[in-house]
């Protein structure tokens, strides 16, 4: 690793598209995203070998990547990635959410993937440079978001069993549309007795693709039995609750007291979960991290103690969960309303995301400015 030859940080090389969408086209998939259906015309791409180091960094024409059958991402799963949104402002100006957090993050599930850690700065960087060819694909409408996804995966042909020696980082955008077009809707979760997302000393806290395509049976379990989404128990004891597929849980006790599963490694520390946290303890709320069971929860909506539950991620920022339902019992009641809590949550974080608050934390990061061409 002596033959470092990367420069610091990294400098981006940019080729732009020659077959980039019209304004209209662009406009006719903006004016209905969808979510994760569509993408912008450009892509970022660092190459990583165990001899260079970091190199290469350069922003291309969106296009299909050139994969060895035998590249080791295909069969080992050595992959891991980021989801964090561009908001456009009143004013027409980009920004992101606390995105060194989401760099941090790549950072920890870098090292448990054994995978090489991207440099704070040129992930920031990355990003910029996406925005600068691609800003026009942030849509403006309410609560829509250019959703940002990088991701690093082992490209080295080789089928031996180990840390591959060549790795890609990509950044791709995708316009997202608003999550909840006709209010928050509260939705039923299902709780998952027979599998477990992560177990102690997995990749539970680490943010990578193996989670997500072990929670799609479940999850597929979810959907047949009416619910949208998939709750975890811990893999030790099946007690207390982890957290949803993609989403960390919230539990409202009265009205002046949240409760979150702690993070115990087999869960996925978001940057939703940390922020609402902070917005909680602003207005007087006491937070406590600490286990949760199922029986907890069960005999704290029947006192009438546990007056609101909701999940929280990036994507649909604050989702309230009107009911759990599981093999044999249900807890809450399907037709509940959001919270109000719940939606001052939400509303007073989007506010901030969206420029419509004072950003009092630091949160923001501007995007369509200072970027080095
Ligand atoms: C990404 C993710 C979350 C939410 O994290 P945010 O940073 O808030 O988007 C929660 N749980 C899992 C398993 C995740 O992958």
């Amino acid at each position: 690793m002596s033959q470092q030859t990367t420069s610091f940080p990294l400098e981006f090389e940019r080729t732009p598209s020659q077959t980039a969408r019209s304004i209209a086209e662009r406009e006719t998939i903006l004016a209905d995203p969808g979510f994760g259906k569509y993408f912008t015309d450009h892509m970022v791409t660092i190459d990583w070998t165990i001899e260079k180091g970091w190199h290469d960094a350069r922003v291309t024409p969106y296009g299909p990547l050139l994969l060895d059958p035998a590249s080791s991402v295909l069969h080992y799963g050595q992959e891991i990635f980021e989801g964090m949104k561009a908001y456009r402002h009143a004013d027409g100006s980009i920004w992101t959410f606390r995105p060194e957090k989401n760099a941090e993050r790549l950072q920890s599930s870098a090292r448990r993937l054994a995978l090489p850690e991207l440099a704070v700065a040129d992930f920031l960087e990355s990003v910029k440079q996406m925005i600068a060819v691609d800003g026009s694909w942030v849509p403006d409408a309410p609560e829509t978001s250019l959703y940002l996804r990088p991701f690093m995966i082992a490209n080295e042909s080789f089928l031996g069993v180990r840390a591959a020696h060549k790795v890609g980082y990509y950044v791709i955008a995708s316009p997202a549309g608003a999550y909840f077009t006709d209010g928050v809707a509260p939705v039923k979760i299902w709780l998952s007795t027979e599998y477990s997302r992560a177990g102690r000393g997995g990749t539970g806290a680490a943010k990578c693709g193996g989670n997500y395509a072990a929670s799609l049976l479940p999850q597929q379990e979810a959907y047949d039995n009416g619910c949208a989404q998939v709750l975890f128990l811990d893999g030790e004891t099946g007690t207390h609750i982890d957290e949803l597929g993609g989403m960390n849980v919230f539990f409202v006790h009265g009205t002046d007291t949240l409760v979150t599963p702690r993070l115990t490694g087999t869960i996925l520390e978001g940057v939703t979960r940390d922020s609402i946290i902070q917005l909680a303890r602003d207005r007087g709320m006491t937070v406590i991290e600490r286990d949760v069971t199922v029986d907890e929860w069960r005999d704290g909506v029947a006192s009438g103690e546990i007056t609101e539950v909701f999940a929280c991620g990036t994507a649909a920022v604050v989702t309230p969960i009107a009911q759990l339902k599981a093999v044999g019992f249900t807890i809450g009641d399907a037709d509940a309303a959001a919270g109000e809590i719940t939606l001052a949550l939400r509303q007073e974080l989007t506010d901030i995301q969206y420029g419509r608050l004072p950003d009092r934390h630091g949160w923001l990061m501007r995007l369509d400015a200072e970027v080095t061409a």
